[in-house]
């Protein structure tokens, strides 16, 4: 039975970014579109040229193939015999993913951390079954939490006991990048991936003019806060309005878990949307930053002048870097505060 901690429990797969495209675009190229649910998300794939079809055709099989790597519920899957076994053997895409988040774990300060699964599950979120767990729970499975107690050695990865591994906040940023080199060697110059959050953009539109990403409004689904104009980039938005419960509280329990507390985040952002060349590195950082907050996200964003990104506060105030600025068209009556970096 399902604990009596909860007066509404969402979960909205649909993106947190909008995708806009002008049906001039077809005219000037064959357009071909392709939706797959993997990855416990609706992505949708649309590719221009004459080699379309094929292309998309692979990139799914690609899609599929690396959920069956990553899913923290396939029992086969690589990160399954991480999990059961405490170590095991592993391909090289996984190898080489998590060796890239132990790095955005460290470099974020702990704000990203691979092992909150154990939190993660008590907390209900893998299975739907919601409930805000004990403070002494809570302690004792933070005591198994820690990315150090991961070690990758060639294609061995280990985790320490009780402790689990899920790359559930940069399996879709990996994956895109994947999708975008594939597309590419295949050679499509322009195309749009939509991974459920996760926008990456191969090229421009086929008729020259950058792809326009639209950032949601985190409390009124459908309505677009700012739209951006972006080439060969990638744009992940983090939230707390795709994966939360209300608790019997009255607050809102998200899916993204502090790793200092055990505890969903609850940092003040509620938006977090990160855009740069790298999908993957953009996946570890959106979720980062929400967790870090404003003034630990605007320090960080200080030393990675690489990264664009765009805050949203629970007060709706919007904070952006002059990069994002800079391709930013806002939404009528929306506002931004420029973070400015020395
Ligand atoms: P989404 O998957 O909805 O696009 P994110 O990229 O922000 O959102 O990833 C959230 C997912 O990452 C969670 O569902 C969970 O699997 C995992 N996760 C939650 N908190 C953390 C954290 N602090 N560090 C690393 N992974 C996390
Ligand atoms: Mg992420």
């Amino acid at each position: 039975m399902r604990k009596k901690t909860i007066t509404g429990a969402f979960l909205c797969i649909a993106a947190a970014l909008t995708v806009f495209s002008s049906c001039s675009e077809s005219k000037s190229a064959q357009e071909h579109k392709k939706d797959v649910f993997a990855m416990d998300t609706y992505m949708s794939l649309k590719v221009y040229g004459e080699n379309g079809k094929e292309a998309l055709d692979a990139a799914e099989k690609e899609i599929q193939r690396l959920e069956g790597l990553f899913s923290v519920t396939d029992g086969k899957s690589d990160v399954s015999r991480i999990n059961l076994q405490g170590s095991a053997q592993v391909s090289e895409d996984t190898a080489e993913l998590i060796t890239a988040a132990l790095g955005y774990c460290k470099e974020t300060d702990v704000a990203l951390d691979i092992t909150v699964y154990p939190l993660l599950k008590e907390w209900g979120f893998t299975a739907g079954e919601y409930h805000i767990p004990d403070d002494a729970v809570i302690d004792g499975l933070l005591s198994s939490v820690g990315y150090d107690g991961v070690t990758v050695s060639d294609s061995t990865v280990t985790v320490r006991k009780g402790g689990a591994v899920d790359l559930g906040a940069v399996a879709k940023g990996y994956t895109g990048d994947r999708i975008c080199s594939l597309l590419k060697e295949k050679g499509i110059a322009s195309a749009l991936l939509n991974l459920g959050g996760n926008v990456q953009a191969v090229g421009k539109k086929p008729d020259g003019s950058p792809w326009r990403v639209g950032i949601e409004h985190p409390r009124d689904a459908g309505r677009v806060v700012c739209t951006l104009s972006v080439e060969d980039k990638a744009v992940v938005t983090s939230g707390d309005y795709e994966r939360y419960f209300i608790g019997e509280d009255g607050r809102r329990y998200c899916h993204i878990i502090d790793p200092e507390t055990g505890r969903p985040a609850d940092s003040g952002l509620i938006s977090v949307t990160v855009i740069g060349a790298s999908g993957v590195e953009c996946d570890a950082l959106s979720t980062a930053l929400f967790v870090m907050g404003r003034e630990r996200a605007e320090s960080f964003l200080q030393t990675h002048g690489n990264i664009d990104a765009v805050l949203i506060d629970r007060d709706m105030k919007i904070y952006m870097t002059e990069g994002a600025v800079a391709c930013a068209e806002m939404s009528g009556e929306y506002e931004n505060t420029v973070i400015k970096r020395q």
